[in-house]
């Protein structure tokens, strides 16, 4: 196998799968609604969607307390609407064809499970193993590496035999903490002003490289 990489190891939302930032939109108004907060800038939202430190996002931009916030945030987003408003990349078809050369292909993600679980459904790709981050069940949320390890020890496969790929800087870091080879994926939506990832491609075709 080329580069000696036996593995592929995804992030889910923004890398394989994409909601509609219209549901984050009118979740954030009827959290903030909630809260007493009835006006914030529009593009507080993307900052929100794509940033990882949402806490930053919800204090600075929304002045809202933050763990108030985040209860009323997870009440209201619900797994169906949430699967409703979003979609897979067409490039995922191409994870079919690592698939079949071999590669053993994992998910980690921070989402909750039951959203990921209707999120997967979307991308039809057989997943060797799916983690999910639980900080209470011991894999904190990234950029912690936890749930990276975690990944390569389900697949049986050492940190130098693979790649993480995300759309995030919390992705970029984990796997850079985790040592696994890090690869950006710039789908265009977001720019990170601090980001230092080892590779960047611009479609899940990019991964040729390496696969
Ligand atoms: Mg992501």
């Amino acid at each position: 196998m080329k580069n000696g990489f036996k593995a592929a190891i995804f992030d889910l939302d923004g890398t394989l799968v994409t909601t509609d930032l219209s549901h984050a939109h009118g979740i954030i108004r009827r959290t903030l609604h909630e809260l007493g907060i009835h006006h914030f800038p529009e593009e507080a939202v993307k900052e929100f969607w794509y940033r990882a430190d949402r806490g930053t996002v919800i204090r600075d931009y929304f002045n809202a307390p933050v763990d108030a916030f985040w209860n009323l945030f997870h009440l209201y987003d619900l797994p169906k609407s949430r699967a409703a408003a979003t979609h897979s990349y067409p490039d995922v078809a191409i994870l079919y064809a690592y698939k079949k050369q071999g590669y053993k292909l994992g998910v980690f993600t921070s989402s909750q499970p039951a959203v990921a679980a209707l999120e997967l459904a979307l991308v039809h790709v057989p997943f060797d193993v799916v983690v999910c981050a639980h900080p209470s069940l011991g894999i904190p949320y990234k950029p912690h590496p936890g749930g990276i390890y975690h990944c390569l020890e389900k697949l049986q496969v050492q940190s130098h035999q693979a790649i993480f790929v995300g759309n995030g800087q919390e992705d970029i870091e984990a796997a850079q903490r985790a040592q696994v080879h890090d690869v950006y994926l710039d789908r265009g939506e977001y720019i990170f002003p601090q980001l230092h990832p080892t590779s960047t491609i611009t479609s899940l075709h990019g991964l040729d490289h390496f696969l």
